[in-house]
């Protein structure tokens, strides 16, 4: 369980900046080649051994007209409910502005940790010029300089003693959360599958719950379902639903055993669900692809193919990903939805021993040695899965460090294909043996 990081502030001070530095090293290779980063938005981070989940606020309005100033207001508030730690950014150049102080008005009445970041602190003398900034009563300042880094260690050192161990609640029932981008039918599957108990089971307004959470319990199945849809009406400048959806995402993700990722058939898959893609994947969820509003495409018998093909090349390496082509308004497949998250599930969960491990990978392994490096060559010995929530293996050798990433990836698919691991974060590990 991670703690959410909200970089909160008007525009210009800032905080894409500071969010690029604080996600840079974890950059997956994958986010490379999709023409993805331009609109990341948020992303995991790592200080001192905590992940977290950064979000960037300023990527979710647009440089423009006058719901502007509105919408950022909106999105604080936003920030302050759904976030663990606020990061409010200002900018030293231009001191205290109008805005900054609205904004510090809002963030006074927060519950939550803000921390004061005056960004563009480049050298020693506006060290000075930053005191300012004590004036929002706020408490602690932070110096820092996202373009040269300078500042940002101490503060973070700071950020991460505010952080919580969320603790698992009811970790006996599976729990499942259906996310995806607005109108993609996310309420929609909901409620068929739930149909009139739904009003029962969904607690009132203004709940102090994190996300609603419905218990399901029908036709031989009993699990947890996390709903991130029922609460939109709640942002009033419409340039924040993305926000507050992606917020609420998040935060079913962390708290979910398996990711539902529904896509729009007629949208396709969008850089914003490679995105929540990305972010199961490095929160080590079993995933599950729906493709709905099938109903809507015109079909021949090599539809499905080329749509799994489209899905599978970008959510490469991890390509056994179940797919799922539905339609909850025709009522197809709706159900086969459920049974595919409970298959994820077990292959999440999946334990292997290490006789067969071994039986299985060490032939492989011996046809398809790893490449010598400098003349050095690979000698894997044996294969032991790790205790985890998730899969994750131990391959014991003389010279882990000389493996690299192809290799990696091989040995995943040769898991893949060879143990039911479908949907399924795999880890694997070379050591020293
Ligand atoms: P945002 O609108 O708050 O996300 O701000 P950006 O991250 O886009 O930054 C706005 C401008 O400030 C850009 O031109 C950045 O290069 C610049 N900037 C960001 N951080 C620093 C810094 O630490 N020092 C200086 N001098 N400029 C910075
Ligand atoms: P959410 O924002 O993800 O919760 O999306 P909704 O469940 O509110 O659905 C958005 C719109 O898509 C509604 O008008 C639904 O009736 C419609 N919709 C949902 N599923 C399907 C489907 O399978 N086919 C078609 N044609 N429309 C759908």
């Amino acid at each position: 369980m991670s703690n959410i990081v909200a970089i909160v502030g008007r525009p210009n001070v800032g905080k894409s900046t500071l969010y690029n530095r604080l996600t840079e090293s974890r950059k997956a290779i994958v986010d490379d080649f999709s023409g993805v980063t331009r609109d990341r938005h948020y992303g995991v981070a790592e200080w001192t051994d905590h992940p977290f989940t950064v979000i960037d606020t300023g990527g979710y309005v647009a440089n423009s007209d006058d719901v502007f100033e509105a919408a950022i207001r909106e999105q604080v508030v936003i920030a302050v409910e759904e976030a663990s730690i606020i990061l409010f950014v200002v900018d030293v150049t231009t001191g205290i502005t109008d805005l900054d102080d609205e904004i510090a008005v809002l963030l006074r009445r927060s519950k939550k940790p803000v921390f004061v970041v005056v960004n563009k602190v480049d050298n020693h003398n506006q060290q000075a010029d930053a005191t300012v900034f004590y004036g929002f009563g706020l408490g602690e300042i932070y110096n820092i300089s996202s373009m040269t880094g300078s500042g940002t260690g101490e503060l973070l050192d700071e950020v991460v003693k505010h952080f919580e161990d969320v603790p698992l609640e009811d970790s006996t029932r599976p729990k499942y959360a259906i996310v995806g981008r607005p109108n993609v039918g996310k309420s929609s599957i909901i409620n068929s599958l739930i149909g009139s108990q739904r009003n029962i089971v969904t607690p009132v307004a203004g709940t102090t719950r994190d996300s609603i959470h419905i218990h399901y319990n029908q036709y031989g199945h009993d699990f947890m379902l996390i709903d991130t849809a029922g609460m939109r009406k709640k942002t009033k400048v419409k340039e924040n639903i993305e926000f507050y959806s992606v917020m609420r995402t998040i935060k079913a993700l962390e708290e979910a055993d398996v990711i539902i990722l529904m896509i729009d058939a007629v949208e396709g898959f969008e850089a914003q669900d490679m995105n929540i893609f990305h972010l199961a994947e490095k929160n080590k969820k079993g995933i599950v692809i729906v493709v709905n509003k099938w109903d809507l495409i015109e079909k021949n018998n090599k539809t499905i193919k080329v749509f799994e093909e489209m899905i599978r090349e970008k959510t490469a390496p991890f390509t056994d990903v179940p797919i799922v082509f539905t339609s909850v308004t025709e009522k197809q497949r709706v159900l086969k939805v459920i049974d595919v998250a409970n298959q994820v599930y077990a292959n999440r969960a999946r334990k292997i021993t290490t006789s067969k491990l071994n039986d299985v990978m060490l032939p492989i392994i011996e046809n398809y040695p790893p490449p010598s490096l400098k003349g050095k060559y690979v000698k894997i010995k044996y294969i032991t899965q790790i205790a985890g929530s998730s899969p994750m293996f131990a391959f014991f050798c003389n010279l882990p460090q000389y493996i690299k990433e192809p290799y990696y990836r091989f040995i995943e698919n040769k898991l893949r294909e060879n143990f039911e691991l479908s949907g399924a974060p795999v880890q694997v590990w070379f050591r020293q043996k």
